[in-house]
């Protein structure tokens, strides 16, 4: 049994993950320096996922994990020198406009798996972004911060509705009711809309009237 360490491009878990098979290294150079580029097909251990992993490692490391990578009585682990993933990983909606909670929050809501989690981080943007931009007290519950933000001219009507629409999908996963995988990833495709709306587009009016 061989595992590489390696960052899974779909769900961002760094671990130790099982290989499937390794590849044969590239053909040594004639200066040979002891490293060599390989390949291995592993298997998120988190997500499950499978993905290429392309690594640097010691040539003793990867002629021993190509010999035993199929043999069950050994165990090799591999941390590599250097490596990357095919598929590469997705990279997160965050941007620099926004706090640092919030960028947080969405590289969270982007790599979960689980659609009421999803759908939960999605709310706390909502409900995040709102409080950041002083919009109600905390008295105030999400419908109200959503309301207020209309009536103060953050958002138009359409937008609040829209929110509305999201902040009960969020409810439902608060409530442990079932959010399926399609209302958890449009809420996330709304919220990167929201923000936009809320963080982006007010900033680059500034940039064209100055
Ligand atoms: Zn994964």
């Amino acid at each position: 049994m061989v595992s590489v360490f390696s960052s899974c491009p779909f769900c961002g878990n760094s671990a130790y993950n099982f290989a499937y098979c390794i590849g044969h290294r590239n053909f040594p150079n004639p200066m040979d320096t002891g490293i060599c580029e390989s390949f291995g097909v592993v298997g998120c251990c988190n997500c499950k996922e499978k993905f290429m992993v392309i690594f640097t490692t010691q040539t003793s490391i990867h002629e021993k994990a190509f010999k035993i990578v199929n043999l069950e009585s050994e165990e090799l682990r591999i941390k590599p020198i250097q490596f990357k993933t095919f598929p590469e990983p997705k990279r997160a909606f965050t941007n620099a406009m926004f706090p640092d909670v919030i960028n947080n929050l969405i590289e969270e809501a982007e790599f979960s798996k689980n659609p009421a989690v999803k759908a939960m981080v999605c709310r706390s943007i909502v409900e995040f972004t709102l409080k950041d931009k002083q919009i109600g007290t905390d008295k105030d519950n999400l419908v109200n911060r959503i309301n207020k933000a209309y009536e103060m001219g953050l958002i138009t009507k359409p937008v609040a509705e829209w929110t509305h629409i999201f902040r009960k999908i969020g409810n439902k996963a608060v409530h442990e009711i079932s959010v399926s995988e399609k209302e958890a990833n449009e809420f996330l495709a709304f919220v990167k809309i929201f923000l936009e709306l809320i963080y982006i587009i007010p900033s680059k009016v500034k940039e064209y009237s100055t």
